[in-house]
């Protein structure tokens, strides 16, 4: 599994002197108590680190840029627990380039009614001062989360852990390098993009090598290993032989335990963290590979098809973003494949050639060989699953010439009920918001790709947060979507991005 940092998020508390060191103590001493109680709610995925109380330029602007310069710091929460003059903050936010999250909250949830006097009111002013240091802030048109509610209450933690995660996404992604081997399916125009430019926005390295500088590392893989592995797939999966005699199939199956081997290797040896390949380009190779990218994409690589380096490292992306989530449903790379069009069970069946993560299987996985009706290979192994019933995000980041676009799809998973015993792939069946009909009309207007990053795991929020940090235009499909709205939209979208 593909780890990344042990991220921690600092906490950082605005105030001034002029209520006098008693004041400031108290702040403090809040801070320690809130800190602490988030910190132990067990809601979390990251743990929140208290810094002294902010009170003036000096400190504010130290703080940030230690923020900046600390590699296990994700993100800055801040909260105003008195007045605290946001000319202050100026610096400090113009340095900082990390992920801002404001705590609208306060230490005590109900008014103290019975014992309210003037000092109270001095130290317990968030309601005003939150909205001195949010004015700065959005004069400054520093993009940041703004989450409103008691600390202690658990839908505002859902909501702060959400949050991290989508922070952990704004950091990370300046750290996944695509590999290409080979370059993008000939004549496909979706799967194109301007690679500087998704550096520069993205932070992504997207490096092409040869298909043959792989294969070397496939081909040097020990027999003993490419045992032991297949070993592990036949106690795994289960093993559907259809008409192929067993050691034949066992042939098959072993030249992608050969390929997941030499693959990883390479990956870990030059630090590669999503990958693409092409089943026009396979030099050296003896299978499209399948099975191998299946189990590379379950051990958190990204993975994009026909040399898709953008939904590759969208993929992986979203993998590091849920990568803490116990009892996580599963990321994926999809494709829009065929429809289902009957009334009332309209949506789209997912799949492709071969690469599906099953991750997102529900229950058992198989294992086959069959023909690909593609490319001039031997028959691949593949593993072989239905998905997980729920919600989920469909993602396609499209490359429009002169900037980006996030398109996010808000889709419903359902069950897969009816056998398909002659589909030799792994699949998923969903049901786009608001539904079929404006679902796939919008995407289309949207321009979105028929591939896409598919995560159960990351909501549309976190994808609209993500992609705001980032600059990016983002686009999103759900229940609200209207066609006639959307068109006005994408045309003023062609304006503001410009
Ligand atoms: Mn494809």
């Amino acid at each position: 599994m593909l780890k990344r940092k042990d991220y921690k998020f600092w906490f950082a508390i605005g105030s001034q002197d002029l209520y006098g060191e008693e004041a400031l103590r108290k702040v403090a001493e809040h801070g320690r108590i809130m800190v602490d109680g988030l910190n132990k709610s067990g809601v979390l995925p990251f743990e929140v680190v208290l810094m002294p109380t902010l009170i003036d330029n000096v400190s504010i602007r130290k703080t940030f840029n230690d923020a900046n310069a600390d590699e296990e710091c994700a993100g800055v929460i801040t909260w105003m627990h008195t007045f605290s003059p946001a000319k202050s903050w100026i610096l400090g936010l113009q340095e900082f380039r990390k992920p801002l999250l404001h705590l609208h909250t306060q230490f005590n949830m109900e008014i103290p009614y019975d014992s309210i006097d003037m000092d109270f009111m001095n130290l317990n002013q968030s309601a005003h001062g939150d909205r001195e240091y949010g004015h700065i802030v959005s004069r400054m048109g520093i993009e940041r989360n703004i989450i409103v509610g008691y600390w202690d209450d658990k839908n505002v933690q859902e909501r702060i852990a959400s949050w991290m995660r989508t922070a952990i996404g704004v950091i990370e992604s300046s750290h996944i390098r695509v590999l290409r081997v080979g370059d993008n399916m000939r004549n496909v125009a979706v799967t194109e993009g301007d690679k500087v430019e998704a550096q520069i926005k993205f932070g992504w390295e997207i490096d092409a090598y040869n298909i043959t500088d792989i294969a070397e590392y496939v081909q040097d893989v020990s027999k003993g290993d490419v045992d032991t592995l297949v070993e592990e797939y036949y106690s795994k999966y289960d093993i559907i032989l259809d008409d192929w005699n067993p050691d034949e199939f066992k042939k098959h199956v072993a030249v992608q335990a050969q390929i997941e081997l030499g693959f990883e290797k390479f990956l870990l040896e030059k630090d590669y963290h999503a990958i693409v390949t092409n089943f026009e380009m396979l030099s050296g190779l003896q299978q499209l590979p399948g099975l191998a990218i299946q189990r590379l994409m379950d051990k958190g690589y990204g993975f994009g098809g026909e040399g898709d380096w953008k939904t590759a490292a969208m993929v992986r992306l979203m993998k590091i973003m849920t990568q803490d989530i116990k009892d996580k449903k599963g990321t994926s790379f999809m494709e829009d494949y065929t429809y289902n069009l009957v009334p009332g069970k309209e949506g789209i069946l997912q799949a492709h050639m071969l690469e599906v993560c099953p991750s997102v299987a529900k229950g058992s996985i198989g294992l086959r060989v069959s023909p690909l009706s593609m490319g001039n290979r031997e028959d691949p192994a593949r593993l072989v699953f239905t998905s997980k019933e729920g919600k989920g995000v469909a993602t396609s980041l499209i490359d429009l010439g002169n900037r980006f676009r996030l398109i996010v799809n808000e889709v419903e998973c359902l069950a897969q009920n009816t056998p398909m015993p002659n589909l030799p792939v792994a699949s998923a069946f969903w049901r786009p918001e608001p539904n079929l009909a404006t679902g796939a009309e919008a995407w289309i207007l949207a321009g979105g790709a028929h591939h896409t990053a598919f995560s159960y795991d990351l909501t549309v929020q976190q994808m609209v947060d993500w992609g705001a940090y980032m600059g990016i235009e983002v686009i999103v499909i759900d229940k609200d979507t209207n066609i006639r709205n959307l068109k006005n939209e994408l045309r003023w979208n062609s304006i503001a991005y410009r």
